[in-house]
């Protein structure tokens, strides 16, 4: 009998799940702990009720499975097409995991290094994170845009890290991810953190906080004492089951929950045992800014003559000093638009998920530099710019859902020196997603009076 390998090797699966080829330990070492059983093995892919279940992400939709020639078993194998981005899981293939979990020996105290104060909603907010992770149950944190939801968790990750816990803060956003670490970096100087997000190079999955995109989340498994699912209504989380059970499979059995948003949608709200705390003012305590709808025309039949309805070249050349953000419905609209704009010199650049340049763009914006941003929805939240003002283009178009419209204009009026400016739906025929997300701003802004 082979002697059982150094506890080290498994470093790398400590609350982990992940393929063969995610593993560096060699094969000798592998054998010898799935003898002992202290690393288990079960198949990728499994049937059941009759239906195909990817063990990794929860796909089950027949039509997100492909089969293909494998070089790996020399037949034709099936593979799950939904979680492909992360590797391929195949029929032929196993996810490793481990019971053993690393020693949480590290209690840090007074790790919190922030010394700014709390509106009277955020330390609402705050003690009911404390609360919940002393309780460990499930809490939604229902916040408006600009209600300053991070600072809201200091307290609770403080109480976590002395508690020696382990904690998960998932979000949909890459962006999200880079933002979000050295602002806790600064503020838990002495707490390990560590960024997973497609392409990053964190390397041990037993640091005490990990901050992940939600879809770096599909490679943990039964790892974290909290997890924080920030943005629990944007895209692709609130479309997306197989992210949900990401999160479930994530969670140790008693896990704290805390979801934030700003428009958690119906299916979250009645979550049975969801507590919900709603905090209906900016920290600022200033309203959150009313759209204004402005019809105007058949805009896209301007757009295929390169120019834009009249009022929206108006208010467009009205704030030519100001920094202005032009929603779009579409990538495909942006060429069409950015044309329209140079026909009548108004300067410009366009922005979207897949621009190479995104980043030098928004951060050009970010300057200064660049007063006219024409965006797709990729920048309706997690974004920050002071004075500024917003439009959207076609917001009768399906992609402006109510959530989107109210994140959209959540983007306006963050700054305590600025707390106005001018939100406008260009639209060619209301709908109810734009009466709702009227209705929405208001009520909350009734709220917060109260
Ligand atoms: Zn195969
Ligand atoms: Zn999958």
């Amino acid at each position: 009998m082979p002697h059982p390998p150094q506890k080290a090797l498994l470093a790398e699966l400590y609350g982990r799940r992940l393929l063969r080829d995610e593993i560096s330990m060699l094969q000798t070492a592998l054998d010898s702990y799935l003898q002992a059983e202290t690393i288990l093995k079960e198949p990728a892919l499994i049937t059941q009720n009759h239906r195909l279940f990817c063990v990794r992400c929860g796909n089950q939709h027949p039509e997100r499975f492909a089969k293909h020639p494998c070089a790996r078993c020399q037949r034709i194998c099936t593979y799950c097409r939904h979680c492909i981005m992360l590797g391929k899981v195949r029929s032929c293939e196993h996810l490793y995991s481990t019971k053993i979990q690393p020693r949480t020996s590290s209690h840090h105290s007074h790790v919190l290094n922030w010394k700014g104060t709390l509106s009277p909603g955020q330390t609402k907010a705050s003690e009911a994170v404390i609360k919940a992770i002393e309780e460990q149950s499930a809490l939604l944190i229902w916040a408006v845009c600009g209600a300053g939801k991070t600072e809201m968790l200091f307290h609770g990750l403080e109480h976590a890290f002395t508690k020696g816990y382990r904690v998960l803060l998932a979000t949909p956003r890459t962006d999200v991810v880079k933002e979000l670490t050295p602002r806790l970096t600064n503020v838990f100087p002495t707490v390990p953190i560590a960024s997973y997000y497609g392409g990053s190079d964190a390397k041990d999955p037993s640091t005490p906080f990990i901050i992940a995109t939600t879809h770096q989340v599909l490679r943990f498994y039964k790892a974290f004492d909290v997890i924080i699912v920030d943005e629990v209504d944007a895209f692709p989380y609130s479309y997306d089951k197989s992210l949900q059970y990401a999160v479930t499979e994530a969670r140790k059995p008693n896990a704290t929950m805390i979801y934030l948003s700003a428009t958690p949608d119906k299916p979250l709200r009645q979550t049975p045992g969801l507590q919900t705390i709603k905090i209906a003012k900016r920290y600022h305590g200033h309203p959150l800014p009313v759209p204004t709808f402005r019809w105007c025309g058949h805009w896209r039949r301007k757009l295929q003559k390169s120019t834009l309805p009249q009022n929206v070249l108006d208010w467009l050349k009205q704030r030519q000093r100001k920094p202005v953000f032009l929603f779009a419905p579409s990538v495909a609209l942006l060429t069409q638009i950015s044309a329209a704009l140079h026909k009548h010199s108004l300067p410009h650049q366009t922005v979207h998920a897949t621009d190479p340049n995104r980043h030098t763009t928004v951060e050009a914006f970010r300057k200064g530099d660049i007063k006219l941003l024409v965006t797709t929805t990729i920048l309706e939240r997690g974004v920050t710019i002071a004075n500024l003002d917003v439009a959207v283009l076609g917001a009768e178009d399906a992609v402006f859902t109510e959530s989107a419209l109210v994140q959209i204009a959540g983007r306006v009026g963050r700054s305590t020196d600025d707390p106005t400016g001018d939100v406008l739906f260009f639209h060619y025929g209301r709908t109810k997603a734009m009466l709702a997300a009227k209705r929405h701003i208001q009520q909350m802004n009734r709220e917060g009076d109260e």
